[in-house]
């Protein structure tokens, strides 16, 4: 039996996921946005929830931690070098670090740009990535902590994952990632034809994440600050990664 993957609308566009294994009986969530929502999956499918994996410490991914961990005891999983300032951790990882959730390996990444601290969780038999708010469908963080240097190491640790792996990202930012997409690289078709899709999809109230890293790659700017397309489409052929990624970083800011 695969691991059941439940994607959360919490809030105004965050989201959470609900991760069950039905051989173990074990129940985990990846941020904890809101509480009710995330409740009511539970209750409805009668889950108790083990494990609670952070990915950063805004405040739209943790309100709901402490409350979770008082009706649950679930153990509360995050980044070490950001216990400082997360709610109480009972594992506190640590970057390359493996933990077994769900009957899961789960690979701790370290993606800092949005905030420094920042991990994603890979989990490679689920083929499944959780990155919160560093690499997002069509887009990424904004830079709150870290150097647009930083975020583009970030994405290309997550662009080395297999291309199939599909990202669970904190919002469903998409329709608005893919305008400014657009005005970056108008002439993608596979961008063009992507932004189709989503179009639909988002009218028929449908979420956009998880979305398959293979299409990130040929479709999210931020992505792509080396290839020569992208490069070529800004009019900046022959300039390092960084300074296209903080480039395109920039207009997203401004857009
Ligand atoms: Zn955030
Ligand atoms: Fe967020």
């Amino acid at each position: 039996m695969p691991l059941r993957i439940i994607t959360v609308p919490c809030r105004a566009d965050n989201y959470a996921f609900v991760l069950h294994d039905d051989v173990t009986k074990r129940t985990a969530l990846v941020d904890a946005p809101e509480v009710e929502p995330i409740m009511e999956v539970l209750n409805g499918h009668g889950w108790h929830l083990s494990d609670l994996l952070i990915t950063h410490h805004h405040g739209d991914h943790v309100e709901g931690v402490e409350e979770l961990h008082r009706v649950f005891g679930c153990r509360v999983i995050g980044a070490r070098a950001d216990q400082h300032r997360l709610p109480p951790l009972d594992i506190a990882v640590d970057v390359s670090d493996v933990e077994a959730v769900c009957g899961e390996d789960v690979h701790v990444i370290d993606v800092p740009g949005h905030t420094i601290g920042h991990v994603a969780y890979w989990l490679p038999g689920a083929q499944a990535l959780f990155s919160g708010d560093s690499l997002m469908a069509m887009g990424c963080g904004r830079l709150f902590e870290g150097t647009p240097a930083q975020m583009w190491d970030s994405m290309l640790r997550l662009r080395a994952l297999p291309p199939e792996t599909m990202v669970y990202s904190g919002h469903e930012y998409t329709s608005s990632n893919a305008r400014f997409a657009l005005t970056i690289e108008p002439d993608n078709p596979k961008l063009i034809s992507r932004v189709k899709a989503i179009t639909a999809a988002r009218a028929r109230g449908e979420a956009t994440v998880p979305s398959q890293l293979g299409l990130e790659m040929a479709t999210n700017p931020f992505l792509r600050a080396d290839t020569v397309e992208l490069a070529r489409a800004i009019n900046m052929d022959g300039e390092s990664a960084e300074r296209i990624f903080a480039e395109v970083r920039g207009r997203k800011d401004r857009y």
